[in-house]
C-alpha cells in the first residue's frame, strides 16, 4: 500500500484517504465511490486469469477475495489506524474470529483480560479452549500480570481498552513492549475509543481491531468488522477468511466508506456529550460513581492522558443504593428516559442506554457478572450526537422519575 498521504490531517484523510495513490485512475472520476456487486471478474486471457487467480487480496477475481469497493474502505481505515493494510470483515465478531483462528492453533497460549466484549470472551473462554488453545486472562488495569502469564508457548496478548462496561483501561505501550521482547504479536480491539482518540499502533501493538459496526460505520445502520496491521499479518488472516466466509458485503463497504467521511466531526462531538454528562452525573446526589476515563476521579486517569486524545462517547453510571435498591433505581431511570433510546450498541447517532444486569441476568451467574464488572446498579450511556443541553434535561427528568 503507498503512503502518498500520511501527512494529511485526520479531517482531511477521511475524505482523501482511500484513493488508491498507485492507480488513482482506477477509482475513477466519479466522486463517490462504485458500489462493485459482482461475484466474479473476467480476464481476457488465461495467463491474465491465472495472475488474477493467483495474486493475495486482489480486489477483481472473486468477491468473497474482495472488491474495489471493499479495497477502498480498507484503504482508507489502515491510514486512520497507521497501518500498512487492513481486512473488513461482516462485523466485529466476525473480524475477531477470522483474526484469532488465523493467529494461533493447538498448544498455543493467549494472555487476554477479565473484561471483553461478551463474544470475544466466549472466543476465548469457549471456542478456543475446545480447539486446544490455552487461555489465561488477567487483569487489564495491571499491566506486569499480561507479563507475569506469558509461557514459552504464548503466541498472542489480546487487550480492550475502555474495556465495556466499566471503561477500564490496558496500557498500550507497556503490554506492546513486553510482547516485542519475546516475539509475542498483540491485538488490541480499539472499538470504544475509535482512531479518534487512541492508536494503538502508535504504542507498538500488532493488530488494531474494530466493530465498525460502531463508531466507524456511525449511523446504526450496518454491520461490519475490520483488522489492521502489516502487510504479511493482514494477507494471513485473509486466507482464513477466504475459508471461513467472514467477508463484508460490498454494500456494506460503501456504506461504511459513506460513515467514515464525518467520523471526526461525530467522534469530536460524542466526546463533547459524553463528558459533559459524566460532570453533569458525577455531581448528582442519586450517583455512587461515573466511570470516565477523562474524568480526574478514573483511577487510570494518568494513564488515559498518556494514550487517549479525548475519553471516547462511552461512560457509565452505578445509582446509590444497596445490591436490590441500586438494581431498582437503574432500571427505573434507563426506562424512563424520552430522547435517549433503550438499546445496546453504541457509536451511531443517537444516544443510547443499557441497564447492564437486567439485560445479563438472564444468561450470566451473579458471579461471573461480578467478574465482568456489572454492578446491579450499572448503566451505560453511549454519548449521541443531540444538543447536551436536551440529553441533560432528559437525565434531569429520568433521575427524578427513577428517585
Ligand atoms: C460490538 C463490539 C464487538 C463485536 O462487534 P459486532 O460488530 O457486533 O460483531 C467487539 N468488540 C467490542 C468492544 C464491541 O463493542
Amino acid at each position: 500500500m503507498s503512503h502518498a498521504t500520511p501527512q494529511l490531517d485526520i479531517l482531511s484523510l477521511v475524505i482523501h484517504g482511500d484513493v488508491d495513490d498507485a492507480h488513482p485512475a482506477l477509482d475513477g472520476t466519479a466522486l463517490a465511490p462504485a458500489i462493485h456487486t459482482a461475484s466474479t471478474y473476467s480476464a481476457r486471457t488465461s495467463g491474465e486469469f491465472a495472475a488474477m487467480a493467483n495474486e493475495p487480496r486482489h480486489p477483481r477475481y472473486y468477491a468473497r477475495y474482495g472488491n474495489p469497493t471493499q479495497a477502498r474502505c480498507e484503504r482508507l481505515i489502515a491510514r486512520l489506524e497507521n497501518a500498512e493494510s487492513a481486512l473488513l470483515c461482516a462485523s466485529g465478531m466476525g473480524a475477531m474470529s477470522t483474526s484469532l483462528l488465523s493467529l494461533v492453533k493447538a498448544g498455543d497460549h493467549i494472555v487476554a483480560q477479565t473484561a471483553h466484549y461478551m463474544g470475544t470472551a466466549q472466543l476465548l473462554t469457549d471456542l478456543l479452549p475446545g480447539m486446544g488453545v490455552e487461555v489465561t486472562l488477567v487483569d487489564q488495569r495491571d499491566a506486569s500480570a499480561f507479563c507475569e502469564a506469558a509461557r514459552p508457548n504464548t503466541r498472542l496478548m489480546v487487550v480492550e481498552t475502555p474495556s465495556n462496561p466499566t471503561l477500564a483501561l490496558t496500557g498500550l505501550a507497556a503490554v506492546a513492549r513486553f510482547a516485542r521482547e519475546r516475539g509475542i504479536l498483540t491485538l488490541a480491539d480499539n472499538t470504544f475509543a475509535s482512531p479518534i482518540n487512541q492508536r494503538p499502533r502508535d504504542f507498538g501493538i500488532d493488530l488494531v481491531l474494530h466493530s465498525a459496526t460502531k463508531y466507524l460505520g456511525g449511523h446504526s445502520d450496518l454491520m461490519a468488522g475490520v483488522v489492521c496491521g502489516d502487510a504479511g499479518i493482514i494477507e494471513k488472516i485473509w486466507k482464513r477468511s477466504i475459508m471461513l466466509g467472514t467477508n463484508v458485503s460490498p454494500f456494506t463497504a460503501f456504506l461504511l466508506l459513506r460513515g467514515l467521511r464525518t467520523l471526526p466531526l461525530r467522534v469530536a462531538r460524542q466526546n463533547e456529550n459524553a463528558l459533559a454528562l459524566a460532570r453533569f452525573l458525577e455531581e448528582h446526589p442519586a450517583i455512587a460513581r461515573v466511570h470516565y476515563p477523562e474524568l480526574e476521579s478514573h483511577p487510570q486517569h494518568a494513564l488515559f492522558k498518556r494514550q487517549m486524545r479525548h475519553g471516547g462517547g462511552v461512560l457509565s453510571v452505578e445509582f446509590k443504593g444497596d445490591a436490590q435498591t441500586g438494581y431498582e433505581t437503574a432500571k427505573r431511570f434507563a426506562a424512563s428516559l424520552k430522547l435517549a433510546r433503550h438499546a445496546v450498541s453504541l457509536g451511531g447517532v443517537e444516544t443510547l442506554v443499557v441497564h447492564a444486569a437486567s439485560m445479563w441476568e438472564a444468561s450470566l451467574s451473579p458471579e461471573n457478572m461480578q467478574k465482568a464488572g456489572i454492578s446491579p446498579a450499572l448503566v451505560r450511556i453511549a454519548a449521541g450526537l443531540e444538543n447536551v443541553d436536551d440529553l441533560r434535561a432528559d437525565m434531569t427528568a429520568a433521575l427524578a422519575a427513577a428517585g
